[in-house]
């Protein structure tokens, strides 16, 4: 999903996708191409594990006809919002930070946080911890390939129901 950040933003924010505030670009970074992400492109599966079939050394090799959905319609948190340092890019990090809804009617934001390959160091684990505190929004953070959920109850069952 390289450069998106040149694509103009969809209007209508939702849980998933709120407004955007920075006028970052994605720049060398490919984090959400490398399968840590789970997407399907023209056909081709990608997952954990399995990098998308068009990625190539220089980034997307189909960047002009990359499909709507996942490829435009994903940003990633650093990309879009003003709430992580700079260093906090997925491919200095190691740490994709992604918007999702749950509730029944999936209009609750949460904070999806998946590990670019090696264990989330910490500092960057107390970042995020810090702001889910700081703003009571649930956190589901992966931690050496584990899933930790934090927040209400009823997300924690729901994240844990999704994982079975
Ligand atoms: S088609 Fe593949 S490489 Fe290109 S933006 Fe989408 S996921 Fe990334
Ligand atoms: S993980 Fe974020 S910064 Fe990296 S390519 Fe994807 S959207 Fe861009």
């Amino acid at each position: 999903m390289k450069r998106k950040a040149r694509t103009p933003a969809p209007a209508g924010a939702t849980a998933e996708r709120p407004p955007r505030k920075t006028r970052r670009t994605c720049g060398p970074c490919t984090a959400c191409c490398e399968g840590h992400l789970e997407g399907r492109a023209h056909g081709h599966h990608f997952y954990l594990g399995r990098p998308c079939y068009f990625l190539g050394g220089a980034g997307c090799s189909i960047y002009r006809d990359r499909p709507e959905d996942p490829c435009r319609k994903f940003n990633c948190v650093w990309l879009t919002e003003d709430i992580l340092p700079e260093w906090f890019r997925p491919d200095k990090s190691n740490v994709i930070v992604a918007r999702g809804a749950w509730g029944p009617d999936k209009d609750r934001p949460y904070l999806k946080v998946t590990e670019r390959g090696s264990k989330i160091d910490s500092v960057a684990l107390n970042l995020l911890y810090m702001y889910h505190v700081q703003t009571r929004t649930p956190l589901s953070v992966q931690v050496d390939r584990g899933w930790n959920h934090y927040g209400p109850l009823e997300f924690v069952q729901e994240m844990q129901k999704n994982a079975d």
